[in-house]
């Protein structure tokens, strides 16, 4: 055929970059080659759905949006609906000149948790107390399934911060206080990506576009190791300290193909990471040879100054320049790209700092296929809390427990429970509460799917035990009312991010009254629900039984499985457990490590034959 016979439109033009059958890299520089400025600064802007349309997608040629923090298109809305809003966004940013397809990103921390009826897994806290990759992956995996069934192609996880201090508000988003373990745990990322081929080089894997999802390390780095926990605040410690506490779950992030990285909040003894160009480009992208794109956290740039935004310019120049290449912006995308387009025709940002962004955010986008599919279909749906994903959460929940006191009640210990009892009490703040069994990072969850502890105590024991709830009983209730014996569930009431900073780490003053009116006159087993450890020591004498349960999500009965003896108590804690506040921080090696319950400590049962 002739140039002019396709010029008249009988047959559409070759576009290389269009091509799967060509190597990714030929695909990329094709394209950039073809994109104006505005293109490409438009593919470095990722906004929130709060501000999206299908007319911005086109006019901005917008990268990416992202469902900010709560900003679902509603939390109950269906699976398809979800695909339906997704896919409009899409649908904009298609019918620009280029068609360069949008990626849409959540924060699907313990499971999809933006949505109803999806399964909620424990949250990280509690998955490092299993020290089970292998169970990790397949977290991984079901998570992608479910955040794939409302059409969503990429997750802000896994959150690989050590947790050095749990006075910090995210210290659950944390899988352990210590390295080795939070290392391991990164076997998330190919649970959610699917396998880097074993032959490969360092990169990132072709994610399958139907049931994978690209993941996201964050927050790097240094982001556990604030002083006194303050969320976003300094962390100061020597390159060295940096390098061996912090750094290593990146290395294993990056061996296993994540597709890419979100940068801390937190400053480096004194330097916001989101200007650090030695660490951002330097170390992550030059020497560890990071191959996907890095992302801002949420208005991570205008937080370069303080109070934020009052030097954009300034810190646009200072984090693109640092090697961010996609800026997680909540409302003023114009501002943003006005300035970026005035910076780069000004010489202020080079265009091949621009260009190494473009082309990241394009590996990933033609890795997964986003290309060849953009649109999602309803084919996934189904997989929103799934059977089998619940199964799997609850054998987390089995193992991510720990039996931190089992006291003998007339020479025998209490765990694990009789099943057959006359009567029993269930009792507590965190009983009957599936927002608070859940924690932070998850819409209100009360009445949807899932099990709360009270129901699955009800479902546990034998038809003949009487199963009476109290949330607060009084004392003399309790002594007057003859139980065999109480499970009493306290804990902290769900946070995130800095609302969850706290300087004291109390059981709030409601579960405390439930400990002191229940132990001490029934048997009494304590279950903490808790995104990290809290002060414990005074009330321990009255406890006869203590479990840290962390958040363990939407399945209830894994906890059941266990007080009641089907499975055994295997967990051991993945953080040390300290007796009083003064003693933070305390990690294991400090000259001052005395906690009440040590790193790795957890006593174990034996399930019971039936
Ligand atoms: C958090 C990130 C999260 C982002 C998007 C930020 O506030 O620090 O972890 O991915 O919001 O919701």
């Amino acid at each position: 055929c002739n140039s002019s016979f396709a010029a008249a439109g009988a047959k559409p033009l070759y576009l290389k970059y269009k091509d799967p059958k060509q190597p990714v890299g030929a695909r990329i520089k094709d394209l950039v080659k073809r994109m104006t400025l505005e293109e490409k600064i438009g593919q470095m802007v990722q906004i929130d759905l709060t501000v999206a349309s299908s007319d911005v997608m086109k006019n901005y040629y917008l990268g990416s949006v992202l469902s900010g923090g709560g900003s679902v298109p509603s939390p109950k809305a269906s699976a398809a609906a979800w695909v339906n809003t997704v896919n409009g966004l899409q649908k904009g940013a298609l019918s620009t000149r280029l068609g360069i397809p949008m990626i849409y990103g959540i924060d699907a921390v313990h499971g999809h948790n933006n949505v109803y009826n999806a399964t909620i897994f424990p949250h990280n806290v509690g998955l490092g107390v299993t020290r089970d990759p292998q169970l990790i992956k397949k977290i991984g995996a079901a998570t992608a399934k479910e955040v794939r069934a409302t059409g969503i192609p990429y997750a802000f996880a896994p959150c690989i911060a050590v947790c050095r201090d749990p006075r910090w508000g995210r210290c659950y988003e944390s899988y352990s206080e210590d390295h080795t373990i939070v290392q391991k745990m990164t076997e998330i990322i190919p649970g959610l990506q699917g396998d880097l081929p074993a032959n490969s080089r360092k990169g990132v894997p072709f994610v399958d576009n139907r049931t994978k999802v690209a993941a996201c390390a964050k927050h790097y780095m240094g982001d556990g190791g604030t002083t006194k926990g303050i969320n976003e605040n300094n962390t100061v410690i020597s390159m060295n300290g940096l390098m061996s506490i912090h750094m290593p779950a990146y290395l294993n992030s990056i061996s296993k193909g994540v597709a890419t990285i979100m940068v801390s909040y937190s400053s480096w003894n004194g330097k916001k990471m989101h200007a650090n160009r030695e660490l951002v480009t330097g170390f992550l992208k030059d020497k560890l040879k990071f191959r996907g794109f890095v992302i801002s956290d949420w208005q991570g740039i205008d937080r370069i100054t303080s109070p934020p935004h009052a030097n954009y310019s300034s810190s646009i120049t200072a984090g693109v320049g640092a090697g961010i290449d996609m800026i997680m912006v909540a409302y003023n995308y114009t501002e943003l790209i006005n300035d970026m387009i005035y910076q780069v025709k000004n010489r202020i940002i080079p265009v091949s700092r621009i260009d190494d962004a473009v082309k990241r955010i394009l590996r990933v986008k033609f890795v997964m296929g986003l290309f060849e599919k953009p649109l999602a279909d309803l084919s996934m749906v189904n997989e929103l809390g799934k059977q089998e994903h619940r199964d799997l959460a609850r054998e987390a929940v089995r193992k991510s427990l720990v039996l931190l006191k089992n006291g003998k009640t007339a020479d025998k210990p209490l765990l694990p429970l009789p099943k057959k009892a006359a009567k029993i009490l269930v009792a507590g703040s965190h009983a009957d509460n599936l927002g608070n069994q859940c924690g932070g990072w998850t819409i209100t969850w009360q009445g949807q799917t899932g099990n709360d502890l009270t129901s699955a105590v009800k479902s546990a024991v034998a038809p003949s035990t009487q199963v009476v709830y109290s949330e607060q009983p009084d004392a003399s209730f309790v002594k007057s009312s003859k139980f065999s014996y109480a499970i009493v569930v306290v804990g902290e009431p769900p946070y995130a991010e800095t609302q969850g900073d706290s300087l004291n780490l109390t059981i709030p003053a409601a579960g405390l009254t439930t400990i002191n009116n229940v132990c001490g006159s029934i048997k009494c087993v304590v279950v903490v629900i808790s995104g990290r450890p809290l002060v414990i020591e005074p009330y321990l004498a009255k406890i006869d039984a203590l479990v840290a349960a962390w958040l363990p999500g939407t399945e209830g009965q894994g906890v059941t499985d266990v007080l009641f003896g089907d499975y055994g108590f295997t967990g051991k804690l993945a953080r040390n457990w300290f007796r009083s506040v003064s003693q933070l921080p305390m990690n294991v090696g400090d000259a001052h490590y005395d906690p009440l319950f040590p790193f790795g400590f957890g006593l174990t049962t034996e399930p019971i034959k039936s």
